[in-house]
């Protein structure tokens, strides 16, 4: 039996809630995708390897979860504005690509980079343009309820007239008073009645090439619409679990929440996630500041502020040393201290399977099994978690040095609670559990050219053992040597 008592921290009232869902034993989760027009960096990856955690969790704890996470493919355009460039255009124009080619290529990228990091692929990736009919229904909806206008062609959502009888700006903490009070003149330009309101339908101008046909006008939908619509398309109007960036809160997910009660008068999500920032050089690591690492540069090391190559598994355990909503700052030697942690953690993993038992335990494994759950059910908290695996390292060890003792019960129980949080909960691959005749075949391969670079070593003959340690690592398998011999790993 699973201690289930799961408390998440609700963006929305800031507090810890227990967790409770809508229909018992399922659970409705949506997060914002990537808008597909450049590849993922690492703050990106950041963001959605802590919701495939949330999502593995959940699974682990056994509900059936439908996780939607969408791709934008259209209508996000820059600076959350109205007047600025759709990114996937003009990537087309610079590539000179088809729009749907830019789009083809990098959710190729986002998808390579998610199987890399070993996350496991959303029950449903539904895409914005595929999708249109239903944002169109949307607004089409809040127009009938008196929440939006149209103006020449375009269709504005109305955030005063929401603001009177509902509440604008409460997830974000935001009063519509002081946004108005602090914003300049509305510009000549624009056909917004206040400079709050947010685009729901925009009409095409001539260059813009993404466009379809609407009762309006021929154009495309705004940026949040999308997420409105296909959440409740599959979810329902009430579901279960939102996530995304912090940076998401405002103004896209504040406008998703007054879409959604605009139209189907109920508050759409239950509980409100956001995860938190990976900041390089204290900064947000971002692709329009050029503040950014990416994934393969991390598998290559071929980035200047990297020491050496990292693997998906050890970066993906850095990120998972900090809690989601903390903010986390990249550097390479914070990375080189969780790739010699993780190292510890599957050694200790390879070590479990040559203990001896004894008749009776001197460890309380029950217990230490409890902490592990209560980390987690304590709004996921996988540092706490690790640092409970390490205690599972110290345990490990203090049995192989016949300081401590275990019975066959618990060793058993030590050992399937330790494969349930490293490879279920934490999605870690690690080479030695590689159960497939192939994989072992290829690590004893691998431990024999290990063995003679030992060799080499011992003899002085360096050119050899360089020559191993490189032609093993363009063939991406890495040797890494520790004080306690020389270990390896497979870079995917
Ligand atoms: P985008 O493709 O820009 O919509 O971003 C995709 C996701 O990555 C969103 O949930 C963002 O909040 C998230 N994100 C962007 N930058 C970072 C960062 N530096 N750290 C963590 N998450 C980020
Ligand atoms: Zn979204």
């Amino acid at each position: 039996m699973k201690p289930q008592e799961l408390y998440i921290y609700n963006s929305l009232s800031k507090s810890k809630e227990k967790f409770t869902p809508v229909h018992e034993g399922a659970i409705g989760m949506y997060v914002c995708g990537p808008t597909v027009y450049s590849n993922v960096h690492l703050g990106n990856c950041r963001t959605f390897l802590s919701f495939d955690l949330v999502f593995r969790y959940l699974k682990h704890l056994g509900y059936k979860v439908r996780y939607v996470r969408n791709i934008t493919d259209a209508g996000h355009l820059e600076n959350d504005g109205e007047s600025g460039d759709d990114p996937i255009l003009k990537k087309a124009r610079l590539e000179q690509l088809e729009p749907m080619e830019v789009v083809q290529k990098y959710t190729v990228d986002f998808h390579t980079t998610m199987a890399k990091f070993n996350a496991l692929p959303p029950s449903i990736e539904p895409t914005a343009t595929g999708h249109i009919i239903e944002q169109i229904h949307i607004v089409e909806k809040i127009i009938k309820e008196g929440f939006a206008y149209e103006k020449n062609g375009s269709v504005y959502f109305d955030v005063v007239k929401f603001n009177e009888t509902n509440e604008y700006g409460k997830l974000s903490g935001r009063k519509l008073e002081d946004m108005i009070a602090n914003t300049r003149e509305l510009s000549a330009q624009t056909d917004k009645k206040n400079p709050q309101d947010f685009a729901l339908w925009k009409k095409a101008e001539p260059q813009h090439i993404m466009r379809w046909p609407s009762p309006w006008s021929e154009g495309f939908p705004g940026w949040h619409l999308e997420c409105t619509a296909m959440s409740t398309k599959y979810l329902g109007n009430n579901f279960d679990i939102h996530g995304g960036g912090m940076d998401l809160k405002f103004p896209h997910h504040e406008c998703e929440i007054a879409q959604a009660e605009a139209c189907n008068h109920t508050s759409p999500v239950n509980y409100w996630m956001h995860a938190n920032m990976l900041t390089l050089n204290g900064k947000k690591m971002s692709k329009s500041t050029g503040n950014y690492i990416l994934p393969n540069e991390m598998f290559t090391g071929e980035n200047d502020v990297l020491s050496k190559a990292f693997s998906p598994a050890v970066t993906k355990f850095f990120m998972f040393q900090a809690h989601y909503r903390s903010i986390l700052d990249f550097s390479s030697d914070a990375l080189e201290a969780s790739e010699k942690g993780f190292n510890k953690l599957m050694d200790a993993h390879r070590t479990m399977s040559e203990l001896s038992t004894s008749e009776k335990s001197s460890l309380d494994i029950e217990s230490w099994r409890k902490s592990c759950y209560e980390a987690m059910n304590d709004d996921f908290n996988s540092p706490i978690l690790i640092a409970n695996l390490f205690e599972a390292v110290r345990f490990v060890n203090s049995i192989k040095e016949e300081k401590e003792t275990i019975s066959a019960k618990d060793l058993e129980l030590l050992k399937q609670t330790m494969n349930d949080f490293l490879f279920e909960v934490l999605g870690l691959q690690n080479n030695d559990s590689e159960t497939s005749q192939d994989g072992e075949k290829l690590a004893a391969a691998v431990e024999l050219l290990i063995q003679l670079r030992n060799q080499a070593r011992a003899n002085k003959d360096f050119a050899m053992s360089d020559k191993i340690r490189d032609e093993l690592s363009t063939k991406g398998i890495q040797l890494n040597d520790g004080k306690d011999g020389t270990t390896f790993q497979i870079m995917n």
